[in-house]
């Protein structure tokens, strides 16, 4: 009961109560953890100032209406019904997104996954190489901006890609990895040369132990 002696906690509290239950999720690992591949200057804008401009425009768009005391997915299952509410979707789709996408990478990761997540890579892909093909295909192919995953349809894994801000829970598909192929993922890093970012992705960044904790939920 040690903590009921700091000073400060009850008003911490209280403040938390009193805000919409959206925050930006703490990046996993320092911001040049990833580098060479991506560089603590693409975290300080695509953390710092991309993923929390969603979280500040979800929070400022929710505020007072229904969806102020939601979480996050309920937000984006509601919003993402509705076409007037196209602004409040794309908004909690995006925070949702990056989170996710900050969680599908770590120091160290890539290459062919082992245990049951890669057993589930060759038996729904045939093996690991046909799954980096067709994910490649993917994240190369979503014209414009969007995102390439690897998700668990209820049957099998399968590689899509979605355009904007869409996501898988939106097509009743749950989510084991994913890549943001928005310009301002790679840009600062690698230009136009998405492919050497998608590259980058499978052979030093995914983070398996990640995609396997999402195929048990
Ligand atoms: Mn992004």
């Amino acid at each position: 009961m040690a903590f009921l002696d700091i000073p400060g906690r009850w008003s911490a509290s209280h403040a938390a109560a009193a805000d919409p239950p959206i925050g930006p999720a703490s990046l996993p690992y320092a911001k040049d953890a990833l580098e060479p591949y991506i560089s603590a200057r693409t975290f300080e804008f695509h953390y710092g100032k991309h993923y929390q401009a969603y979280i500040d425009n979800t929070r400022k768009l929710i505020s007072g209406t229904e969806y102020a005391d939601l979480p996050l997915k309920e937000i984006i299952q509601k919003s993402g019904a509705n076409p007037n509410q196209m602004a409040i979707f794309n908004n909690a789709a995006q925070s949702f997104n990056h989170e996710f996408f900050w969680k599908s990478m770590i120091s160290g990761g890539g290459g062919a996954p082992t245990g049951r997540i890669g057993q589930a890579i060759d038996k729904s892909f045939g093996s690991h190489a046909q799954f980096e093909k067709e994910f490649t295909e993917a994240a190369l192919t979503q014209f414009g901006s969007g995102w390439a995953w690897l998700i668990h349809d209820g049957a099998v894994l399968k590689v899509v890609k979605t355009a904007n801000a869409d996501t898988p829970m939106m097509h009743g598909w749950t989510p084991l990895l994913t890549l943001d192929v928005w310009e301002h993922a790679y840009y600062l890093d690698y230009q136009n040369r998405r492919g050497d970012y998608i590259r980058a992705y499978l052979d030093h960044l995914i983070n398996w132990r990640f995609a396997e904790s999402n195929l048990a939920g």
